[in-house]
């Protein structure tokens, strides 16, 4: 058979701007997830398109509930609900044995609508109604207050009632990593995380349950989680000795590293980053031997994100054309654009063609369908040759690009769940025209005109 015609490409020899291992991105074609031909999903559910594995989540969440429980009695993990809330993927986690972790009266009642006892729902975030709180303490919900402001509308929601409240609060700290997160919570080491405690156990109502915190995301370095979790403890065991009330958890938040890669990193992130030991190690190490004893030891809650879900997504799309910029490079334009692959603004997301491809290699720059300069998915990368209608796919993106994108230019993709035996379900369907104008309302006085 003849080869099929292959543009010439002219490449510039570059020195120095590589690092150790050179400069392809993926060096085989990627032609299925989880044993389902790309090629069958695309001319089935369209393009661009979500993919979801089911596998894939049930195998991490594992992995990650094991470097714990092996080193600790007492663990407990609540799927962070903003990080994705497609119901089917919170559904594995519950599964799974997790409970909710929430942010808003939203997720709240996404997290009610899939099943999770009430009792088992923790409820961050600074933005909570008094609605809200009403139903978390009608729920019998963990909440973890974010502010004063909080507190006193707890306060107040209670008084003259015999109900009560299960609570904790936020910490914010300095744990080495800036900058730091101060906006959340109360403050560790101005002491106003320890006012707030003094607020509520005088409170005849509330009740101290645990202690929070969520001292960033994607960090590097398991040594912040020794740092925060030293002080949660002497957070705890000073509620213990002055009030008498001993917390019965320590949430340690999310925060964990995906494998992605972050922009401006030399490395891979999969050469950088923690494994779950390390961040089980630091956490655990600490609270061993802070000197709890073994009986009062607190249950360990962690709202793992990221790391637990990006692995599983996959984003498939379509290039729509290749074009030379004004400098010479190379520019190519996908079905994606950064309204529906949002971290796109922080990651270099590992990208790998469809089908097959020669040897030849070329720098260049991956554009989305959006009408925006913004519109870029990758300002710099070495890909083979990519023609119109080749297809690819965006590695690592189930983390909070399918609760962050947003309706922009086109419209948001299907997005379908393979689950462990390989059977392909839609998990939520594409926007349509339709679904788009069913939310708005024309005035009558604008209904009609001529030109
Ligand atoms: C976003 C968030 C998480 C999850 O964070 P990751 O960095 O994705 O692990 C956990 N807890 C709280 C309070 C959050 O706001």
């Amino acid at each position: 058979m003849k080869p099929d015609y292959e543009r010439p490409v002219i490449q510039k020899l570059n020195t120095g701007l590589l690092n150790k291992f050179g400069s392809r991105t993926e060096q085989r074609p990627v032609k299925q997830i989880e044993g389902v031909a790309i090629s069958d999903l695309m001319d089935q559910y369209g393009s661009p398109l979500f993919v979801i594995s089911e596998k894939k989540i049930r195998q991490t969440y594992r992995r990650a509930l094991k470097a714990f429980t092996m080193r600790y009695p007492k663990v407990q993990f609540a799927w962070s609900y903003k990080t994705n809330y497609l119901d089917a993927v919170c559904r594995v986690f519950h599964q799974e044995g997790s409970w909710a972790e929430v942010v808003s009266g939203f997720e709240y009642r996404k997290a009610l609508g899939n099943g999770v006892p009430g009792n088992l729902i923790i409820f961050n975030g600074p933005d909570k109604s008094t609605e809200d709180l009403q139903m978390a303490v009608d729920n019998r919900s963990l909440i973890h207050i974010d502010h004063f402001d909080e507190l006193y509308a707890l306060i107040e929601l209670l008084e003259g009632t015999e109900k009560r409240a299960r609570v904790a609060i936020r910490v914010n700290m300095d744990t080495g990593v800036y900058p730091q997160w101060d906006r959340f919570g109360f403050n560790y080491e101005s002491g106003e995380a320890w006012n707030a405690i003094m607020k509520i156990v005088t409170q005849k109502n509330l009740d101290l349950e645990g202690l929070h915190c969520h001292i960033g995301t994607y960090m590097l370095t398991p040594g912040a989680y020794s740092v925060a979790t030293q002080k949660m403890c002497e957070l705890a065991q000073a509620t213990a000795n002055r009030t008498g009330v001993k917390v019965k958890y320590i949430d340690m938040g999310g925060g964990f590293c995906s494998s992605n890669t972050l922009k401006g990193s030399y490395l891979q992130g999969v050469d950088v980053i923690p494994t779950f030991d390390d961040y089980a190690e630091a956490i655990v190490n600490t609270i061993m031997h802070f000197g709890f004893r073994p009986d009062e030891l607190p249950l360990l809650i962690l709202e793992t994100g990221r790391a637990l879900i990006d692995e599983a997504g996959s984003l498939l799309g379509t290039v729509l054309a290749a074009k030379r910029l004004s400098d010479g490079r190379r520019a190519t334009i996908l079905d994606i654009g950064v309204n529906i692959l949002f971290t796109s603004f922080w990651y270099n997301h590992r990208i790998s063609p469809a089908q097959e491809f020669t040897q030849h290699a070329e720098e260049m720059a991956l554009y989305g369908p959006l009408c925006m300069n913004i519109d870029c998915i990758r300002e710099s990368v070495s890909l083979p040759l990519l023609k119109r209608g080749d297809r690819v796919v965006i590695h690592e993106v189930g983390a909070y690009n399918m609760t962050q994108w947003m309706q922009f230019i086109t419209l948001r993709p299907n997005v379908v769940m393979i689950d462990t035996n390989g059977k392909v379900h839609l998990i939520r369907k594409n926007e349509t025209m339709e679904s788009i104008v069913e939310q708005e309302c024309l005035p009558d006085h604008l209904k009609d005109f001529t030109l």
